[in-house]
């Protein structure tokens, strides 16, 4: 049984649940420990009493603990690679891909603990200096979603460590094994007892105590738009520092005048790799109509040409849905599409199991046509292997289409032409903008985020994530 971390402790928790391989229903990950409320406290009262000690320490602690963190993550990514795909169902090179990206982020964080700067500043009156610093703001409570067991962690809490505050980290239920294995490293990695705390459990059990409690000064959390507009709106009447990464609705536009290999790739990439378990993903590819026909005929060949099967197998291009849970809701989007009269023009069934006969939550990369931006399937996130082409006259009504959504994360464009180009990155609604390249697949050392109803707070990531995860203090000295 793998237990919670809290004051450097493992300790076991009030149930315990079992983590299933989505590939292969029969293969049990292991057992994680669930914890209660009153041990979800226990953690907070960890990382409060650690924070007057930590947030003290030098730069080159910081630096020291996060860059071994960064270093055993690159070691050790064939191994941790494994276990996530094991126990979230995405290919072997995607999952050993994101342990390494945590492994970088890391070191990048590490890095970042040295860098942090304030200003000096002459003062307006006489005889008086001032000074802009920035300081640890406390307990970080970091609460991640399932797609990213490893990935999302590292980049919540790798910058609240670097700035010197103190970590609760609650992982999705899903995706315990990578959490755990993260927080092993931690706590091998030289810090400090209570400095950071895993707390396993239910959202909904462990959720309030994490988020609620008058100690946390900040919540970051990635995950559902759901449970972010449920928590912000708990947050808001106490003044914790909120930081919410919620869902896409991502276009991607092909234009007439696009590369079609570069366009297909970006479109095939972007809506099923992953599994299109990504926020970043592209849903709606909006196309413009003297390429649509070749355009929806080669996604077509190249998905005909995907191996849906077991995460670690050699060969497989996308693995299962991460469980029964999420496949009966891609069904119900896919049953929807059609009802609503969007035309099948590829996959749209599940399977049992793979060709291998591993028993798993298999479903074909589905992509509709013939789709409009006022159906169902348009408006809301799918979180699954799902896509639809939205067929438009030009750029104009492109654009307009593509900003025709509650979301704004990621939003695409293939084009060979520069004017298009560098309008749609003037006046795409969204935090992060790409040209004749994939909506998801982003750098680490750059911010990360959303507008509208897929983000709120600061962005994360890069040298921005100083802003959630730190308080400027100005200082008046007379001289
Ligand atoms: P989810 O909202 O169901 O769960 C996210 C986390 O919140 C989990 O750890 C869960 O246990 C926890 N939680 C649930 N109820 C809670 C409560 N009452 N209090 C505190 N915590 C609670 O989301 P999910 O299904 O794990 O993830 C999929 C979603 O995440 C998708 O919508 C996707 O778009 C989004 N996502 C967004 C980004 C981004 O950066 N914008 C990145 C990855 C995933």
């Amino acid at each position: 049984m793998h237990a919670n971390l809290i004051g450097g402790q493992w300790l076991a928790g009030a149930g315990v649940a079992v983590n299933v391989n989505p590939s292969d229903t029969r293969d049990i990950v292991g057992e994680y420990a669930q914890a209660d409320p009153a041990q979800a406290r226990q953690a907070v009262d960890a990382a409060s009493q650690a924070f007057e000690s930590w947030s003290h320490s030098t730069p080159q602690q910081r630096f020291d603990v996060l860059d071994a963190v960064g270093t055993t993550l690159l070691a050790r990514r064939a191994e941790l690679g494994d276990l996530l795909a094991r126990e979230e169902g995405k290919t072997l090179p995607e999952a050993t891909g994101e342990v390494a990206r945590a492994g970088q982020i890391f070191k990048f964080f590490a890095g970042e603990a040295l860098r942090l700067t304030g200003d000096a500043v002459s003062s307006v009156r006489p005889g008086v200096g001032v000074e802009v610093t920035r300081e640890p703001i406390g307990v970080v409570t970091a609460i991640t979603p399932w797609n990213f067991p490893i990935a999302i962690p590292a980049w919540k809490i790798a910058p609240a460590l670097a700035y010197g505050n103190t970590v609760v980290f609650k992982p999705a239920e899903l995706v315990p094994g990578s959490a755990w294995a993260l927080a092993e490293v931690l706590a091998n990695s030289g810090l400090p007892a209570g400095v950071f705390n895993l707390v396993m459990g239910r959202g909904a059990v462990v959720g309030p105590a994490l988020t609620e409690d008058p100690r946390v000064a900040a919540v970051t959390f990635t995950g559902s738009a759901a449970t972010g507009q449920r928590l912000a709106a708990a947050a808001s009447t106490r003044g914790t520092k909120m930081q919410l990464e919620m869902g896409g609705k991502n276009p991607l536009v092909v234009l007439d005048d696009a590369d079609l290999e570069v366009a297909v790739h970006c479109a095939v990439q972007s809506a099923f790799y992953s599994t299109g378990q990504r926020c970043t993903a592209a849903s709606r590819l909006i196309v413009t109509d003297a390429i649509h026909d070749r355009f929806v005929a080669a996604v077509v060949k190249r998905l005909q040409s995907l191996t849906v099967a077991d995460a670690r197998s050699v060969g497989t291009d996308i693995g299962p849905v991460v469980d029964e849970v999420q496949l009966r809701i891609d069904l119900d989007y896919i049953a929807s599409a059609r009802a609503e009269g969007a035309h099948l023009a590829f996959g749209g069934e599940a399977r049992p199991s793979d060709a291998q006969g591993h028993p798993g939550h298999y479903l074909l990369p589905t992509l509709f046509t013939e789709t409009h931006n006022t159906m169902r399937i348009s408006r809301e996130e799918v979180f699954g292997p799902v896509a639809n082409v939205i067929r438009v006259r030009d750029y104009a009504e492109a654009l307009a289409v593509a900003n025709d959504t509650q979301f704004g994360l990621s939003s695409g464009i293939c084009t060979t032409s520069l004017k298009h180009a560098s309008h749609f990155k003037r006046h795409a609604q969204a935090g992060m903008v790409m040209v004749n390249v994939a909506t998801a697949g982003v750098d680490y050392h750059v911010p990360f985020g959303g507008r509208k109803a897929s983000s709120h707070g600061p962005r994360e990531q890069g040298r921005y994530a100083a802003e959630f995860y730190t308080t400027v203090k100005t200082a008046y000295t007379a001289a």
